[in-house]
């Protein structure tokens, strides 16, 4: 069979894929400690659209955060999604585009505006400072009664300016925008439409980090450094001849095994994945069974677990599981009582 060049990074590998690049690292880290799947741009007055989470997280310009989300939407492990319209200056690509109102007779940016406004009995229409009285309280001009209530009494019909420089009057000024970054006028027909868009994260990617990152590298390592014998993924042989396999297993000199399961999951752990693991356990029979859930697990799983005798570890970080861990095997290895 013929494999296309293109074809989608496997699950397994998006772990190998962010863990090549420190700036990817950072940035999952971050998504999984935030309990984020999508990046939203920010504007700044400075720079434009910016992706504030990922410049402040993985410490880059704004410049290297766009080259970032290229890279992880060309490596499979995000896609880009339409957020937000945003026009561009033609020549030099600027979003620092400013709005000018001009007058059509002379070209001046010297204008007045004011709102037409109607009082609604009569329909009588004049300029809104023709409806003010001294006190600045609304007042119909022809009868003069008393107008306090927009869209009741009075409405708003449109809106008229006047040119400070030629006193003509007009009802449409002439737009022209002006690019603050190189100074040049455009039109709206000049304007470039383009877009900014939102970063969705591949979720499967993410919980791929989040199992081998936070949990199976980290404890592989510190068991290996404590002397076991490690399989990730490992399986035992059951009393019913049926195979159960863990994410992790580590027998010690002894022969003592620990089983560990890792639970990945934007929401709390709930109780079937204890239920899970308590049918594996009591078959398979290791000496101690841990289920590691990231970011963490409900309080009534828990007290299940407990009652299973499973030790639970939950966190969002490597020191979160890790430091509890390290406790856990330094305590005399005991057989859990089972009935
Ligand atoms: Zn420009
Ligand atoms: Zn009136
Ligand atoms: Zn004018």
């Amino acid at each position: 069979m013929v494999k296309s060049l293109s074809s989608p990074i496997p699950a397994v590998s998006y772990y190998s894929v962010i863990a090549s690049d420190p700036k990817l690292v950072s940035l999952f880290e971050y998504l999984v400690k935030e309990a984020k799947d999508v990046l939203l741009p920010v504007f700044d007055p400075r720079h434009g659209y910016i992706y504030a989470d990922i410049i402040k997280c993985c410490n880059i310009s704004p410049y290297e955060s766009l080259e970032l989300i290229n890279k992880i939407v060309s490596l499979g492990l995000g896609t880009k999604e339409y957020h937000d319209q945003v026009l561009r200056c033609p020549y030099c690509g600027s979003e620092q585009i400013r709005v000018y109102f001009h007058c059509p007779f002379c070209n001046s940016t010297q204008l007045y505006k004011e709102l037409l406004l109607e009082h609604i009995r009569d329909g009588v229409i004049g300029p809104i400072s023709k409806f003010k009285d001294t006190s600045g309280t609304l007042v119909c001009p022809s009868c003069g009664s008393k107008l306090s209530i927009d869209g009741k009494d009075y409405r708003t019909v449109g809106v008229w300016y006047r040119c400070l420089t030629c006193y003509r009057q007009m009802d449409i000024p002439k737009i022209t925008y002006l690019c603050r970054e190189c100074g040049k006028e455009v039109t709206a027909h000049g304007l470039v439409i383009s877009s900014v868009g939102r970063l969705i994260i591949n979720k499967t990617a993410l919980e791929e980090f989040s199992r081998q990152h936070l949990a199976i590298k980290p404890i592989v390592n510190m068991l290996r450094d404590a002397g076991y014998i490690i399989n990730s993924p490992g399986s035992i042989l059951g009393k019913s001849g049926i195979s159960h396999s863990f994410d992790i297993l580590g027998t010690d000199k002894t022969g003592n095994t620990i089983a560990i399961d890792i639970a990945v999951s934007k929401v709390p752990i709930n109780e079937s994945a204890i239920m899970n693991l308590f049918v594996k356990m009591l078959d398979a029979s290791p000496t101690k069974t841990i289920l590691v859930c990231i970011p963490s697990i409900l309080e009534s799983a828990k007290k299940l677990a407990l009652l299973y005798g499973i030790i639970i570890l939950e966190g969002t970080s490597i020191s979160d599981i890790i430091t509890p861990l390290k406790s856990i095997i330094s305590s005399k290895m005991t057989t859990i009582a089972k009935s």
